[in-house]
């Protein structure tokens, strides 16, 4: 088995981890996904760049792939968008803008932003959680998607995006499962139990997390509606 790395856990400073973020951003061609360890107690994110790509092990750590082998795959189905919609705290790191064609671009350097003092020098964020309720600016709402990914593909979408999860729903060996527990280990470090369900519960699961969306959606056409009967009436 191969090697992969793994995002180290973060730490408590906010600089720290804008850097930290900034590193594993250069490598986001490679991100694998993120994984829940329940040997480790711990959640990795995987990423497996071609050899001779240089890596920063000041927040990357080496592990075996058999360090996967009996790791959930963290999933985000179709249908939850719930993190997208609601506080979704979504950012962006500016080399992940410059990634972005220039419409796009334009698009990000128009939202907040601000100059976060790293340990890599200065790197500036900018804010994408500007829209009602903290609705992520690139979120479609009538489409239920992530407008990055619909246009770019995956690795488009800003790296916070990428590695965060709620880990609810998690899958392994072709199985689906659904979070039972959760329990805090000293270090940072976490119990987390998962229930292999079948495609029903699954479902149901999915409708039940994305009912927030459904609601924002509703409200969302209803007041589109209005504006352009309103502008059709003026
Ligand atoms: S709550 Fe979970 S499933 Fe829903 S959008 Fe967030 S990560 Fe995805
Ligand atoms: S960038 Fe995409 S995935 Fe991230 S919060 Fe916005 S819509 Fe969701």
């Amino acid at each position: 088995m191969g090697k992969v790395y793994v995002l180290r856990e973060p730490r408590r400073e906010r600089e720290w981890n804008i850097y930290a973020l900034r590193e594993a951003a250069r490598l986001k061609r490679w991100f694998v996904g993120v994984y829940y360890s329940p040997r480790l107690g711990r959640l990795l994110a995987v990423f497996k760049p071609t050899p001779g790509t240089h890596v920063n092990t000041l927040v990357f750590e080496e592990l075996g792939e058999s360090a996967l082998r009996d790791a959930y795959r963290m999933e985000c189905p179709p249908g939850c968008n719930r993190c997208c919609v609601f506080r979704s705290g979504a950012f962006m790191i500016e080399n992940e803008v410059r990634q972005l064609p220039p419409e796009l671009q334009a698009r990000v350097m128009s939202q907040p932003s601000e100059l976060v003092m790293t340990p890599g020098g200065p790197v500036r964020v900018y804010r994408l959680d500007t829209e009602s309720m903290g609705r992520c600016a690139f979120f479609d709402v009538e489409g239920g998607r992530c407008e990055l990914e619909a246009r770019l593909g995956r690795h488009a979408k800003p790296i916070i995006c990428l590695v965060t999860y709620c880990t609810v729903f998690a899958t392994r060996g072709g199985r689906l499962y659904l979070k039972t527990g959760y329990r805090p280990l000293p270090g940072g470090r976490a119990l987390m139990t998962y229930r292999e369900v079948g495609e029903e519960e699954w479902r149901a699961a999915v409708r039940r997390m994305g009912s927030l969306w459904a609601r924002y959606r509703r409200v969302y056409l209803a007041r589109k509606r209005e504006e352009e009967e309103a502008a059709g009436g003026a």
